[in-house]
């Protein structure tokens, strides 16, 4: 069994679900693909919750309406007028989230259970849509419900999977419908109760390192918009190169400081059971691409730079001047963590401490409950630059020019919390 991941830029428009087919029609062996939302439709189903909840109906009918027009596009320019059924499934959907929508204005449901309810239509579309367009190129193939497959605790909006149960669910819904190829959301989990859950934004690789993990699988493959790993994201930097190998521990380095290239959390349990990760270009895919696993025969031998975007740097202060020691650290942390700020960078000294989050909804409260014990101060619009494998001329090059506001560096590498040019 191998994994397939999508996202959402491959399958943007029907030339990436003709892409997609012709892919998946390479593999002769049994296979999972596993599907993200279609281009940007996860950010627009953020707005229509932000919409719905704001009680502005005509926006949020507007809203849902250019959602369907898009979807309604790309399934004329794959089949033309037909398919009837394929376009009362999407009509389904969009009236789900219409009576989501609607309940939302008088019931004012908690915001990350409701955005659970309404983003996750956006995968379940998609994987409608593909699924029926392997069929109809003669890929038969069983969609599967990732909602009542991948199980997690309740955290709406970064749910923990429980393996054991997922798994048993897993197998199951293999066994019942047996099949070589399977479509599967990415992003998209559920509760026992039944209650919809997602993984955290740009959480459909973890989707396809979980499948991977429980399917005992024996590669996951990325299909991307780009060549592989580069040494930069080629938006910022020119002449980028590819890292044609690198290691589990590499990329779980180069993820956490913020590269996009993979979710930081895809590594642990492919890295369990020994799978490696291909990420390869979507547009050619005869490229061989990167591979991550346990070992590489050659280290990384160019310099990595990874920006890591809106970031806050939060200054605290010891109220009473007592020392930041050990149980002020230790409560701080767990307030972090109860507010789930993600930190990226931590520096202390006597009586502060600076924490570098990303820029989140729950930072507010956050520093509220924090300013009891210090007076707090923050910076926001920020960026962290973290260059792995620098020389001091490469960090002459970078920072020249630029206001920085806190830095780290070992023999290594070295990250800068860098103000954002307006
Ligand atoms: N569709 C989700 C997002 O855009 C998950 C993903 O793309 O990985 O965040
Ligand atoms: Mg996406």
């Amino acid at each position: 069994m191998k994994v397939y991941k999508f996202g959402g830029a491959s399958v943007k428009n029907a030339a990436g679900v003709r892409n997609l087919v012709s892919i998946v029609a390479r593999e002769k062996g049994e296979l999972v693909v596993v599907v993200s939302a279609m281009g940007k439709t996860t950010n627009a189903l953020e707005r229509l919750v932000s919409l719905s909840l704001a009680g502005d109906e005509e926006l949020t009918a507007r809203q849902l309406a250019d959602i369907g027009d898009y979807h309604y596009s790309i399934i004329s320019d794959l089949f033309g007028k037909g398919e009837t059924s394929l376009r009362n499934k999407i009509e389904d959907m969009l009236q789900q989230i219409r009576a989501i929508c609607r309940t939302a204005v008088t019931e004012q449901p908690d915001y990350d259970e409701l955005y659970d309810s309404i983003v996750s239509f956006g995968e379940l579309m998609s994987t409608t849509i593909v699924s029926y367009m392997l069929e109809s190129e003669g890929i038969s193939n069983v969609l599967l419900d990732m909602t009542k497959i991948l199980l997690t605790d309740a955290t709406h909006r970064e749910a923990r999977p429980d393996m054991v149960l997922s798994e048993h669910s897993l197998r199951l819904a293999l066994q019942q419908k047996t099949s070589r190829v399977y479509v599967a959301q990415g992003f998209i989990s559920g509760t026992e109760t039944g209650k919809r859950t997602t993984l955290g934004r740009e959480g459909s690789d973890y989707s396809a390192a979980l499948i991977a993990n429980m399917l005992d699988a024996e590669s996951v493959t990325i299909w991307k918009d780009v060549p592989g790993i580069l040494n930069a994201d080629p938006r910022l930097f020119d002449n980028t190169t590819l890292i044609s190998s690198l290691t589990y521990f590499d990329a779980v380095e180069l993820a956490y400081s913020g590269a996009q290239v993979i979710h930081p959390k895809t590594i642990r349990p492919l890295e369990n059971k020994h799978i490696p990760l291909y990420v390869r270009p979507f547009s050619d895919p005869d490229a061989a691409g990167s591979v991550i696993q346990e070992t590489t025969e050659k280290p990384i031998d160019v310099p990595v730079y990874i920006w890591r975007k809106n970031q806050v740097l939060v200054t605290l202060r010891a109220k009473d001047f007592s020392f930041v020691l050990e149980d002020s650290l230790n409560r701080l942390f767990e307030i972090v963590y109860r507010h789930r700020l993600k930190v990226s960078m931590i520096q202390s000294s006597a009586i502060t401490v600076s924490v570098c989050v990303d820029k989140s909804r729950y930072l507010e409260g956050a520093l509220q409950e924090l300013s009891t014990d210090y007076k707090v101060t923050f910076n926001e619009g920020l960026s962290l630059l973290t260059i792995r494998g620098t020389t001091p001329e490469i960090i002459d090059k970078c920072t020249a020019g630029r206001t920085i506001l806190l830095s780290q560096t070992t023999r290594r590498t070295a990250r800068f919390v860098i103000k954002e040019e307006q």
